[in-house]
């Protein structure tokens, strides 16, 4: 017999589940596979807003979870509601973020392997917020030893600092994360984490010297001013008003009511001293951090011969002071270039443009290759060596299909790491349906098809050309739809969510993010030990061309896929309701586009032509053998005849399911559904 506590969790259960579908008129299904068969994109829509009304805010696709942006807290995220979900099979509960991360943990136990939860959507949607749940149920719910307490702190305390350094206020969201993340949360062989590491995908360094109207620069620069101790202030040479520098005022809205950055600081603060900075480590990137906005506060003059100059030198000064450079080197430097004749360097006077193009592009590599340090940093104090035999669970945060009315190199890169991650999907989920029928002797009648994989290989083509032959190539980039325009051309690509059209304005630029020599090597001799890790003179011997920034992004997205396709997939797709942030508002035209972008309907029908859920003949029967005289208490023959008799005795119909070689596959969910509620308690 089950003990009390199963026999109370299971009446928990079973009062959700009859809640759940009592009220279904109501509420909608919880999952999109209970619809009729040939739902529209209206009945989904119409589906999701039911559930929104109600603050429903999830409802799945199969195993796939679509998440709403609620824009308010609505009480779903306590330890209670961690516990309610801890062990318990997937459909017995209302969707939520934690039973794909339960689903995920307790498979990785069982099984040992090794997990990704992927999470999309567009800017504002939820993507940061459901990831962090699930980082805070793992901390909460996992097994724990006093020793690896530190361990769990780390994992948790890395969010603040990265975000941080590597998410700004946008007009689409006041924490908007400005670069793509995946980290891989450890586990021992007991399901206890003892470490992680985390990649970084392609920081949007432009914010640091410029942001649009309504947007800001990283919130840290802001969160030093508001929240640094006086001295270190006057040691930086800083004010705390940051309307004084140039980097944090072009958006107008340095001062932002809905952020505290006084009180982020005090949260940033306690987490480097978690994550093992040191004094030296937090004045040396506090050093960096402020020449950055006494970089951007210098300006240029143009002198007799049209040539650059520097009327006021303080600021040079103190960026000399904090990166241990030469005042007079770094004021060279920024107003001249060298140029490589065949047997000697001549030196050249910039124009007050090329000075302006200079300075920026010194501020943008400095803190773009910071931003690499100190997620190699955090990584470090990630690191447990004790721990051979681990298994890992993947969170991937990462920018969803970007389609605005002009779309440039930005949304180029993001839409075709989302390209490669559909495809991903398409690989890991449908394909491998497919292999399993097959491999279970299940005839597939109607037909998985994968969707039209869009030409992958252009795309790839196009960026190695982009990279290559700039100008001649935009010629041919224009493509078959691509028009032509005064300077610059457009191309359009046809995605897997839709046709998107490229302006290649600042593609090259962008492309090739140069640096002149001449600062590198400033910035090599410096005795800022981070900037001394981040341009090695190895750097300036190389006499090679460096990899361009989409070459740089391709390779690191190759290696993340090399990552994710190894391990079991689960789909996280979040939607954003209004463009307003604003709780209870649901905007119809905005979330279709975002069904589109994220493939939702698509996602529903392979769906619905497979089976939903599958599960050995074991593990079935050994859930549901109470059902059945035939198979309580115990079954001696083969499980795949005790599942049969049971599930005759039960009177699933024909149509509902087919036996595989070691599973049982069940077509509908509504199916399993009544399964569990006829428990007898
Ligand atoms: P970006 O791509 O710009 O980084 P994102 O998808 O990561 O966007 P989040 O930062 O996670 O978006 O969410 C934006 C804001 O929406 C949050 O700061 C929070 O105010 C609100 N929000 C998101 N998810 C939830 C949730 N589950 N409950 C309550 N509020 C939420
Ligand atoms: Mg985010």
């Amino acid at each position: 017999m089950a003990s009390k506590e199963e026999e109370a969790r299971r009446r928990h259960i079973r009062l959700h589940m009859e809640g759940a579908l009592t009220a279904r008129d109501k509420v909608g299904v919880q999952d999109f596979v209970l619809l009729d068969a040939h739902t529209s994109e209206s009945a989904f829509v119409e589906n999701l807003r039911k559930r929104f009304s109600e603050n429903l805010i999830y409802t799945y696709i199969g195993t796939l979870l679509v998440s709403v942006n609620p824009y308010q807290e609505l009480g779903l995220y306590s330890v209670s509601q961690m516990e309610l979900y801890q062990g318990v099979n997937f459909f017995e509960l209302p969707p939520h973020v934690y039973a794909i991360a339960d689903n995920a943990y307790r498979v990785m136990c069982s099984e040992l392997n090794n997990h990704f939860i992927l999470i999309s959507g567009e800017s504002g949607a939820g993507k940061t917020e459901a990831s962090k749940k699930i980082l805070q149920y793992f901390a909460v719910m996992c097994p724990m030893t006093e020793s690896l307490q530190v361990a769990r702190d780390r994992l948790l305390l890395s969010n603040p600092v990265l975000e941080a350094f590597g998410n700004a206020k946008t007009l689409r969201n006041d924490n908007s994360s400005r670069f793509g993340k995946y980290m891989d949360i450890q586990f021992d062989f007991q399901g206890v984490p003892v470490g992680g590491h985390i990649i970084s995908y392609l920081i949007e360094k432009s914010r640091v010297v410029y942001q649009n109207q309504g947007e800001r620069n990283f919130h840290i620069f802001y969160q030093l001013l508001a929240g640094g101790e006086a001295e270190r202030l006057a040691y930086l040479g800083l004010e705390r008003d940051p309307q004084l520098y140039k980097y944090l005022s072009q958006g107008r809205c340095a001062k932002e009511s809905s952020i505290n950055d006084k009180n982020d600081w005090q949260t940033v603060s306690n987490a480097f001293s978690v994550i093992e900075f040191t004094e030296a480590d937090l004045e040396n990137l506090f050093g960096i951090l402020a020449s950055v906005l006494h970089l951007g506060n210098v300006c240029f003059e143009e002198d007799a011969q049209g040539c650059a100059a520097i009327p006021d030198t303080h600021e040079i000064k103190w960026i000399a002071k904090l990166l241990g450079i030469y005042p007079s080197v770094l004021l060279e430097a920024l107003t001249h270039r060298k140029i490589e004749a065949k047997t000697e360097e001549v030196i050249c006077p910039l124009s007050p443009e090329l000075s302006v193009y200079a300075r920026d592009a010194m501020a943008k590599a400095v803190y773009g290759r910071t931003f690499t340090w100190l997620v190699s940093k955090i990584n470090s104090s990630l690191v447990n060596k004790d721990f051979t035999r681990k298994t890992v669970i993947g969170l991937l945060d990462i920018y969803g299909f970007e389609v605005f009315d002009k779309n440039g190199f930005e949304q180029f890169c993001i839409n075709y790491c989302n390209e490669k991650l559909q495809q991903l999907l398409i690989e890991r989920t449908l394909k491998a349906e497919q292999a399993e029928y097959e491999a279970e002797g299940i005839e597939d009648e109607e037909c998985i098809r994968p969707g039209h994989a869009t030409d992958l290989s252009f795309l790839e083509k196009l960026e190695e050309k982009v990279g290559k032959h700039a100008h001649f190539q935009t010629r041919k980039l224009a493509g078959p739809k691509g028009r032509k325009r005064i300077g610059w051309m457009e191309f359009r690509l046809l995605h897997y969510a839709g046709e998107v059209t490229y302006c290649t304005k600042g593609f090259l630029e962008k492309n090739n993010d140069l640096l002149y020599r001449h600062l590198k090597e400033v910035l090599c001799r410096s005795k800022n030990s981070i900037l001394r890790e981040c341009f090695l003179v190895a750097e300036l011997e190389n006499r090679r061309r460096p990899p361009t920034v989409g070459t740089q992004f391709k390779n690191s997205l190759s290696s993340l896929l090399e990552i994710l396709i190894s391990k079991e997939p689960s789909y996280i797709r979040c939607i954003k309701p209004n463009e307003r942030k604003e709780p209870s508002k649901f905007d119809d035209l905005l979330i279709r586009h975002q069904i589109k972008y994220l493939g939702l309907m698509e996602h529903l029908r392979v769906r619905r032509a497979g089976f939903a859920y599958r599960r050995k003949y074991e593990h079935f029967l050994q859930r549901y053998k109470s059902l059945c005289p035939d198979t309580w208490p115990h079954w001696r023959g083969p499980p795949a005849e005790g599942v049969e008799r049971l599930i005759k005795y039960i009177g699933y119909k024909p149509e509902e399911y087919k036996l595989g070689r070691t599973k049982i596959f069940i077509r509908f969910p509504r199916t399993l559904f009544a399964t569990e509620d006829a428990f007898e308690f």
